[in-house]
């Protein structure tokens, strides 16, 4: 397989070659774009044995191969399903591992739909859920029950950033046998290898940095060998699949997310830094600054930082919040992130249960690939505006 052979080499290079073998398919760089529900079969022998690799279109075609075996080479994954969003590469693994009358454990500061989901589908099945606090680490241990079978982490949290402890958080739930889950989104498998840290499935939202052009919807549930048959079974069972054409722009995105990802990650730690002590900026929520409460455990697990962090305004509410963003000419109003483009958005916490308090409104940044001069006079202009509306 093309992701083994390059096992040992420097990450660009590896995003450069894994995936696809050229010579698979007449030394073409790319693979072929399959758009199939149909596939022939030869004989009735092989059709009644269902033996040739590729059976039926919901089943797998050499694009979504090509994409799920770069991932399983990034994630260290032992198989990888492909799913129509990075919200069902969340409600994926949790249909496949919960069933009524299960407790799960889910961080307070997931990502909201995945909250939604919980509280209405996972409720509605039977399936107790109750949410901990990010940073409980190997206190997890106390909330844990007979029958809790999940625990959901998130690192760093959507929007606020908390690092969580997942080696002391996976030690606990496996010596109580439950399946550990991570959304690693915000890391990429190039920053963080949840599966090395002791979790059992890895979560993408594809649509952020490995797709990269804010104009694909996709998502990846990578599991390691002891959960993968039963998230395959799921997953085939749901009938969820990946549209050809997105796939094959998230492999292609994929070639260069390690290049974006370096200038998104130094742009923002830059940006971070100059917005840190800035008059009408309370805090900065990004884990790779050394004032950040999590800074040492992302520092001893993560390889690297990405473009997205928040900034807690030094006071104020909806106004202050709104003439920030109004402000802006470069950053752009919008949901998402993971694009060549720079975003912002008031991000709302009244979701929380455990809710922190931040000093003014929370406006989370996406920095893009734009020029980092561009970008400070945007945000010094927001600052401006923010104070001015006080
Ligand atoms: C965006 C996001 C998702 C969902 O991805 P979509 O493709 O937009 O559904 C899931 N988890 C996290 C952490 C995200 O940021």
């Amino acid at each position: 397989m093309a992701g083994d052979t390059y096992k040992d080499r420097g990450v660009h290079t590896r995003l450069a070659h894994i995936g696809n073998d050229p010579h698979d398919f007449f030394g073409f760089i790319q693979p072929p774009v399959v758009h199939a529900s149909t596939v022939l079969y030869p004989d009735a022998a092989t059709m009644a044995g269902r033996t040739q690799k590729y059976t039926y279109g919901t089943h797998g075609t050499p694009t979504t191969d090509a994409l799920a075996s770069a991932l399983d080479a990034l994630e260290g994954s032992a198989g990888t399903a492909l799913v129509p969003s990075g919200l069902a590469a969340v409600t994926l693994p949790l249909l496949a591992f919960l069933s009524p009358g299960d407790h799960v454990l889910i961080t307070d500061s997931v990502y909201r739909p995945t909250r939604h989901f919980a509280d209405t589908v996972l409720s509605r099945m039977g399936v107790e859920v109750v949410y901990y606090d990010p940073l409980a680490g190997a206190g997890i241990a106390a909330l844990m029950k007979p029958n809790t079978k999940v625990v959901f982490t998130e690192s760093p949290a959507s929007n606020t950033f908390e690092v969580q402890d997942i080696p002391a958080i996976a030690g606990e739930a496996h010596a109580r046998g439950a399946v550990v889950m991570m959304d690693n989104t915000w890391a990429t498998p190039l920053h963080f290898r949840p599966l090395d840290h002791g979790v059992d499935i890895s979560i993408h939202a594809l649509t952020k940095y490995p797709a990269g052009h804010s104009d694909v919807l996709l998502g990846a549930v990578s599991a390691n060998a002891r959960c993968w048959g039963q998230l395959h079974a799921t997953h085939s069972a749901l009938g969820l699949c990946a549209a050809p054409d997105d796939t094959y722009q998230v492999l292609r995105g994929l070639r260069t997310m390690g290049v974006r990802l370096e200038r998104h990650g130094r742009s923002a730690l830059e940006i971070a830094r100059w917005l840190e002590g800035r008059a009408g900026v309370a805090r900065v929520l990004h884990p790779a600054l050394e004032s950040f409460p999590g800074h040492a455990l992302w520092k001893r697990d993560f390889s690297g930082t990405s473009g997205i962090f928040s900034i807690v305004l030094a006071g104020g509410g909806d106004r202050q919040a709104h003439a920030f963003l109004d402000a802006l000419s470069i950053f752009g109003l919008g949901y998402s992130w993971g694009g060549y483009e720079s975003l912002a958005v008031y991000v709302q916490l009244d979701d929380r249960a455990l809710g922190a308090a931040y000093e003014g409104p929370v406006m989370r940044l996406q920095i893009g690939l734009e020029d980092v001069a561009d970008l400070k006079a945007d945000l010094e202009a927001a600052l401006a505006a923010a104070a001015a509306a006080a």
